[in-house]
């Protein structure tokens, strides 16, 4: 009986053990796959990234690649159909990138979306880009789902295998950089990491940090460049344009930076300034220099700007502390802008309207150039982009572009501002078509504050050519711009 005891005591430790290891077996996968699709996650992933990556160290003739593949406009689909349509069709997607694969490659879901492929042995670029399409085209086929056929798209971003590589992380960051150029590039594309995306990466995040404080540090600047009324030979106003003095990377441009304060919310802290700081300029402008009459300011507002809830009080709230009236305002919005967030458009236009603050469509003729759109936002002036000014050439189609745009403005009883005039010859035709506002090179770049107060106190504003001779030869000590 003892000898009996001893037996299946022995059984069952074994049994036991068995047990054991095979539970450690499945928390150890469960660990390293991803729960919905059963694929690789993103830490067995890199660890055969760094495996790959230790084997093409020691033999130089092994090459690989890494692919970064997202999603288009899953996100999207995720909203509008609930979760559980988003996990069923990541799932028949995990399946259809194991169909594509060939036997050495493997794929990992790293995140909500995005899937990652280790292609091992490839002989070179060509055969990863190869590779890549084939495991686009497998998505091309519609999608069965409990809401009918779906087609879905994706974009990939390629990483190939290279001596400089060390670390796993450095391999995904690349061929995400990689993915993020596809994605910019439109949608359902394949992009290949270079090292210029890398330096370009990284400059974007130093700007996205540095914008944080560019405020507080006093970098931001703003410019004004003159409105010049070209019959009664005077400025009229002035728009202000930003300007950012990086210390290190010098001098960027509002076209850069505008866009990384969009999305990373500072639009809204730095749009603010830009209304007080303007303000409080030509108040003091007004003030000095035009006893009489006073000139107006013009300030841009961005797209995202309009998303903001508080844009138009925190406008009227700045006009009332600088005391600047309404009537000189004049926020310009471009048509995409207002055709991105129409409603909102819509409603801040109204509103900022209702306050008696003028609204300008800005760069007309870039975007839809439809007015019988525009007819719904209750614009008062059109700004005809400068490509347009600047195409009036004499082949004669430029010309006629803008002859069209000016009467279409009159027939919407729109003021008009052109912008970009460069030359007398551009002059000359606008002012034959009856045009009043002019801006451009032609009488003055944007300049700096203390330039703007020298040429008032010059009383060049009431004076434009000579305005324009003096910007021909700028004050010594003026500040270069854009
Ligand atoms: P924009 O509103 O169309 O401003 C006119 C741009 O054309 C300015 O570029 C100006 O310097 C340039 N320009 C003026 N006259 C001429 C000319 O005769 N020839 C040429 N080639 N260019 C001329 P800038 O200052 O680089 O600004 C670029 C854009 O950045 C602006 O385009 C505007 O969309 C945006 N921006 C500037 N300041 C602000 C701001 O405070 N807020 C927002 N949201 N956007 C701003
Ligand atoms: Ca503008
Ligand atoms: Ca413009």
């Amino acid at each position: 009986a003892a000898l009996c005891s001893i037996f299946l005591f022995a059984y069952f430790a074994r049994s036991r053990r068995q047990e054991r290891v095979h539970l450690l077996k499945l928390l150890e996968h469960d660990a390293l796959h991803d729960s919905l699709t059963n694929l690789p996650n993103r830490q067995l992933f890199s660890d055969r990234l760094a495996h790959a990556i230790k084997r093409s160290s020691r033999d130089r003739s092994f090459r690989f690649a890494v692919c970064f593949l997202d999603v288009d406009r899953f996100k999207n689909l995720n909203d509008s159909y609930g979760h559980r349509m988003g996990d069923e069709l990541l799932l028949q997607i995990a399946r259809r990138f194991e169909k594509a694969l060939r036997p050495t490659d493997s794929v990992a879901r790293i995140g909500g979306d995005e899937f990652t492929f280790l292609l091992d042995g490839v002989s070179g670029l060509n055969e990863a880009i190869i590779i890549s399409e084939r495991i686009l085209a497998a998505l091309r086929p519609p999608f069965n789902t409990e809401v009918g056929e779906l087609f879905m798209n994706a974009s990939v971003g390629i990483c190939l295998s290279h001596s400089t590589y060390r670390r796993a992380e450095d391999m995904m960051r690349d061929a995400e950089i990689a993915l993020y150029r596809a994605k910019g590039h439109g949608k359902g594309r394949v992009d290949v990491f270079n090292k210029d995306m890398h330096h370009q990466a990284k400059l974007l995040m130093q700007m996205e940090n540095d914008l944080r404080h560019a405020l507080e540090k006093n970098q931001l600047e703003l410019h004004y460049q003159p409105l010049v009324d070209i019959q009664e030979n005077r400025i009229y106003g002035f728009e202000a344009l930003l300007r950012w003095q990086h210390p290190e990377l010098g001098f960027i441009s509002p076209d850069v930076f505008i866009p990384i304060a969009e999305d990373t919310g500072l639009i809204g802290e730095i749009g603010q300034w830009v209304v007080q700081q303007a303000c409080l300029t030509v108040r003091d402008w007004n003030r000095d220099f035009m006893p009489q009459d006073e000139f107006c300011l013009s300030v841009n507002l961005s797209a995202k700007q309009l998303l903001q809830p508080d844009l138009v009080s925190s406008i009227l709230d700045t006009l009332t502390l600088t005391r600047f009236e309404p009537r000189l305002l004049h926020c310009e919005l471009t048509e995409t802008a207002v055709i991105q967030y129409r409603e909102q458009g819509i409603r801040v236009i109204d509103q900022l309207k209702a306050h008696g603050i003028g609204l300008s469509v800005d760069d007309f003729g870039k975007g839809y150039s439809s007015l019988t759109y525009l007819q719904q936002y209750n614009f008062d002036t059109l700004k005809i982009d400068k490509d347009f000014v600047q195409g009036m050439s004499a082949d004669g189609k430029g010309l006629q572009l803008v002859k069209v745009m000016m009467t279409l403005a009159q027939d919407f009883d729109l003021n008009v501002i052109a912008e970009g005039v460069e030359d007398e010859d551009q002059l000359n035709r606008l002012r034959a078509m009856g045009c009043r506002i002019i801006q451009g090179y032609y009488y003055s770049r944007p300049r700096a504050v203390k330039d703007i107060r020298e040429l008032l106190s010059q009383g060049l504003h009431l004076d434009c050519d000579a305005l324009r001779l003096n910007s021909l030869h700028p004050a010594p000590r003026a500040v270069a711009s854009s």
